[in-house]
């Protein structure tokens, strides 16, 4: 009997729960595995996003045609960004875990390890956008910069566009390494259950109940405000401008969702979420090539709305009351800082000491969530990878207005 891809990570995910929360720390001995399924991916991703990129806009015909999709996904990335961070202040503001979470003082150590950390994260949001121009791409290529290499490949794409006929070569180059890529990467992505357990059972087996108690308001607030961004704004986003079932696009989903959940990394979810969005929700191959390595570099939803609840604990905690200036700069800048955060595990916790120091908070207040970030990490990036299809769903609608989603959507995964 053949189990569906999509009910093998289902039941990993199961299992890493129950094995984690019975084994404790003792289940780290499966690590490897996860840390072997990542490795693969991270060995697709480079090539993966500059190919598909680069064709993903050389097949969008004319330069025209590349204007308006880019500029609808980049709107719709930014007025979603905006809702959640407004979401994100408002719940902490309604959950106030400053006041409720049972919590001290961070002590000296923890503030130490957190500052170390935040002084190598000494950029301000300019520099977070110089850094998206490569001074040598393949640089960024070797240090697997996400933001650089979609910045090279944008590059590219428009040049082979404007080109024309002479840069058939390159096209067809780069044609041929998007079908290779992808067809290494969906030999990985059969191992996705493997990686789900081995990577998921560990970190529920290190963070028991116990280290989550006190700060539980925190997780709380940031989970209802992510739930409230997805089922409003991303099923009315997939309802109403896409026109389909949310139900199915959900559904769909699915093991994107769970995998970007346990590996708490978005670039890692990419083949994933392009393998679910095109086969289960229907959206092209086009569509979804130029949109969904874009998405998961820049489009951060779940990570702003965990900076505003963050910004508004840290507040609360040091007893700072933020002035209507301060919370607009919030929504600026968290917004900025989302969009340079890159989609591995963490990279969230330390790109929010630039919207703590932004309106003058005190940056040991990041220790105060640094014991349990995994967790939210967990949540956000859940969050990030949905916000990215719900946005191939609308521009797949809008750029075909009449034509029926693919319709062969066969869902094996
Ligand atoms: N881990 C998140 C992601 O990959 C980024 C973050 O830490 O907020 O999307």
């Amino acid at each position: 009997m053949r189990i569906s891809l999509v009910y093998q990570i289902l039941i990993a995910f199961i299992l890493a729960i129950i094995f984690g929360a019975i084994f404790g720390e003792a289940i780290e001995v499966v690590e490897p595995l996860g840390e072997l399924f990542l490795r693969l991916i991270q060995f697709v991703i480079i090539p993966l996003i500059l190919a598909a990129l680069i064709t993903g806009v050389t097949n969008l015909g004319t330069g025209k045609q590349m204007v308006r999709l880019g500029g609808k996904t980049v709107a719709y990335f930014l007025i979603t960004s905006l809702i959640a961070i407004s979401i994100g202040l408002s719940m902490g503001f309604l959950f106030n875990p400053g006041e409720v979470a049972d919590i001290d003082e961070p002590t000296e150590e923890e503030v130490d390890e957190e500052l170390e950390d935040a002084e190598e994260q000494d950029d301000d949001v300019i520099d977070v956008i110089l850094n998206i121009v490569p001074e040598n791409p393949i640089e960024g290529m070797a240090a697997g910069d996400t933001l650089q290499v979609i910045f090279f490949a944008l590059a590219l794409g428009i040049g082979i566009l404007v080109v024309g006929e002479r840069a058939d070569p390159l096209k067809n180059f780069f044609d041929g390494l998007a079908e290779v890529m992808f067809k290494i990467t969906a030999g990985i992505i059969k191992l996705a259950p493997l990686g789900v357990f081995g990577i998921l059972a560990p970190v529920v087996g290190e963070h028991g109940l116990a280290v989550l108690m006190p700060l539980l308001v925190v997780i709380a607030a940031l989970a209802v405000g992510c739930l409230i961004h997805i089922l409003v704004v991303y099923g009315s986003t997939v309802r109403y401008l896409g026109k389909i079932s949310p139900l199915k696009f959900f559904k769909g989903m699915t093991p994107a969702f769970l995998f970007a959940f346990s590996s708490a990394s978005s670039a890692a979810t990419i083949p994933l979420s392009m393998k679910n969005v095109q086969e289960n929700v229907g959206v092209s191959n086009k569509t979804s090539s130029f949109i969904i390595p874009l998405g998961a570099t820049i489009n951060m939803d779940g990570t702003t709305l965990y900076n505003g609840v963050a910004v508004m604990f840290i507040a609360q905690f040091y007893g700072i009351q933020l002035s209507f200036l301060e919370i607009a700069t919030v929504m600026i800048v968290a917004t900025l800082a989302a969009i340079g955060t890159a989609g591995v595990p963490g990279a969230g916790l330390i790109m929010l000491t630039i919207t703590v120091t932004a309106i003058g908070l005190p940056i040991e207040g990041i220790a105060l969530v640094a014991a349990i970030d995994r967790i939210l990490d967990m949540i956000r990036t859940g969050t990030n990878i949905l916000g990215d299809s719900a946005c191939a769903v609308y521009v797949e609608r809008s750029e075909h207005k009449d034509k029926a989603f693919q319709s062969e959507t066969n869902e094996t995964a």
